[in-house]
């Protein structure tokens, strides 16, 4: 070996023209329409400090925890190593902050604890659009505990013992006996191999122990092909009494202390994305549950929970195209090619604005549900609107998910590709939305579901838009087509889609007409009512670009 000393390596190259990290933000504050909507649909500004810490929060080690609870998913440990049954899933300590964060925040509970106020479901969709920024997986087992806790209401004495370790903000990922725990989580178990969206096929069985009936105890017999955050103490599940299909409350723990040994964990989900949550495949093997509510009503039981679920599949697709426009902004505003910034050429500046009129629309769409939620207990015509309007921004906020996330990705470049950009997690996740809780076909059937069952949430659904009526010609003229589509019956399964999309877009665009600025309606009302570009990025000549990327560029 040469005794010389060696020079250091010549630099071969200067960096230069690499965006800076995105990193310290205010989630909240950086995200204009939600700022907006959280005073408007709350009505009251009593949440905003609440939400500007939580988006500082959010915006700052989560983000870390995040993309570590993505690289270190859960293992399964079936048995231990002498062969007994464990059935337990080890996360990384990443997972365990955020859901130790999530919970401290209320995202499982805010509009169900003592200290509830006014638009507390609206402040909990605020929160949720940050939190999941950071990351989406642990939204699962926070959505699935907070979805519970209105099902559990059709057993009192079950919610009595349940709801309150359900609402607790203390975090507890030990499974011990319920009364031994500050607090508890719960998730759903309905999907069978043989029917996920028909429920009805289920052949898992329930026999009484002693007496059957609401409230009474049960051994359940049979398989669950999806259940996911099996760590749960708690969960809902759907199998067949003498009756006919009932919901029950399985815990994990049984009240003596001992494992409920009847729940074992097959394997665990190798999934596309969504990869820091667990999902599992698990055998019921006589395992210990009480029935919620009325025998043979089990799908009218957990609707409840599933409907809050659908809630929070568009507060979640909401926030993440905030994420995705907040990385394909900031990368164009600190990037060029030919010579000037990315964001500043009219092609690209075309893209990022109509990513971000999408995002935007989502946003209202969430913020404007969440507060039927706060409202539907004492309002008829909120609740009405609520079984409607779940039902169509379900369906269609959570379809948009995909086709955006890959085009914000793009928007990156080659680095969009690149897993440290955090895109591709955005990407993998981004169909999940529309696929659990009732998949796309199922949330349009649903929609003409409602419109059979309730006529008053149509009228409840357009008399919300046609408060915009008035304000743009385009707008008017959808509401009319909209009118006559509705009106007519031919076909209409086959036209489900077409429909649901057409009252989707009246939400969205009456919402923005009547509160976003004058030129992201005017965008949105151009290029979504009238004719739609196949890709983003076919905004109609003379739409005011540049407002819309600036109003949606992180603030850093
Ligand atoms: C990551 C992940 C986690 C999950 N976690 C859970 C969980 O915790 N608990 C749980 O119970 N389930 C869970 N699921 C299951 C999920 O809810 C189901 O996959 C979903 O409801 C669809 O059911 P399926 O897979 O049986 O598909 P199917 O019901 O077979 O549907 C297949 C396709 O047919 C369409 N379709 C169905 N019926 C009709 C119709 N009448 N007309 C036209 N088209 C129709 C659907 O839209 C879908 O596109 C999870 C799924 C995923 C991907």
């Amino acid at each position: 070996m040469s005794t010389l000393a060696r020079s250091a390596p010549a630099a071969t190259h200067e960096v230069r023209n690499q965006p800076p990290p995105l990193s310290g933000r205010d989630l909240f504050a950086d995200n204009a329409p939600l700022v907006e909507a959280l005073d408007r649909e709350a009505g009251t500004t009593d949440w905003r400090e609440r939400l500007h810490d939580a988006g500082r929060f959010w915006g700052g080690e989560p983000m870390t925890w995040g993309a570590l609870a993505n690289e270190h998913p859960p293992v399964l440990h079936t048995h231990d190593r002498y062969g007994h049954r464990r059935d337990e899933v080890e996360f990384h300590p990443a997972w365990h902050e955020l859901m130790a964060a999530g919970v401290r925040d209320g995202l499982h509970a805010l509009p169900w604890t003592e200290d509830a106020r006014p638009g507390a479901h609206v402040a909990r969709a605020a929160l949720y659009q940050c939190a999941v920024q950071a990351e989406a997986g642990f939204g699962c087992p926070l959505t699935m505990t907070f979805a519970a806790v209105p099902a559990l209401a059709a057993q009192p004495e079950v919610a009595a013992e349940w709801v309150p370790r359900l609402t607790s903000r203390a975090y507890d990922p030990d499974l011990r006996p319920a009364d031994e725990k500050p607090s508890a989580l719960c998730g759903m178990a309905m999907t069978e191999k043989q029917g996920g969206s028909d429920v009805r096929a289920n052949t898992t069985t329930a026999t009484p122990l002693t007496h059957g009936g609401s409230g009474a105890e049960y051994e359940l017999t049979g398989h669950k092909w999806f259940c996911s955050a099996p760590m749960c103490d708690l969960f809902l599940v759907l199998a067949q009494a003498t009756e006919g299909l009932s919901c029950f409350a399985l815990p994990r723990v049984l009240p003596d202390g001992g494992r409920n040994a009847g729940f074992q964990i097959q394997r665990l989900k190798d999934k596309l994305g969504n990869r820091s949550n667990a999902s599992s495949e698990i055998e019921l093997r006589g395992a210990y549950a009480r029935m919620v509510g009325e025998p043979g009503r089990g799908v009218a039981t957990i609707i409840q929970m599933v409907n809050h679920t659908r809630l929070d599949c568009v507060i979640g697709a909401a926030g993440g195209m905030r994420a995705a426009v907040a990385q394909a902004t900031w990368h164009a505003a600190n990037r060029s090619a030919f010579g000037a910034r990315l964001a500043d050429q009219p092609a690209m500046a075309n893209v990022l604005a109509d990513l971000a009129i999408e995002a935007e629309a989502a946003t209202l769409v969430a913020m404007r549900l969440a507060r039927a939620y706060d409202e539907a207990p004492h309002d008829r015509e909120a609740e009405v609107f609520k079984r409607l309007a779940t039902a169509v921004a379900k369906y269609h906020v959570c379809k948009r998910v995909p086709g955006h996330a890959a085009e914000a990705l793009e928007c990156l470049g080659g680095n969009g590709y690149v897993e440290a950009s955090g895109m591709p997690r955005l990407y993998r996740e981004a169909p999940l939305g529309s696929i659990w809780e009732g998949s796309g076909n199922v949330m349009a059937l649903d929609v003409l579901r409602a419109l059979r069952a309730t006529p008053a949430a149509l009228d409840a659904f357009l008399a919300e838009a046609d408060q915009a009526a008035g304000a743009d010609a385009r707008l008017d003229a959808h509401l009319a087509r909209l009118r006559a589509d509705l009106a007519d019956p031919a076909e209409l399964e086959h036209r489900a889609r077409r429909v649901v999309e057409g009252l989707a877009l009246a939400l969205q665009a009456s919402l923005l007409v009547r509160h976003a600025p004058p030129a992201v309606a005017d965008a949105f009302c151009a290029a979504r009512l009238g004719h739609p570009g196949l890709a983003y990025g076919t905004l109609p000549a003379g739409s005011d670009t540049g407002a819309i990327v600036a109003r949606h560029t992180p603030l850093v």
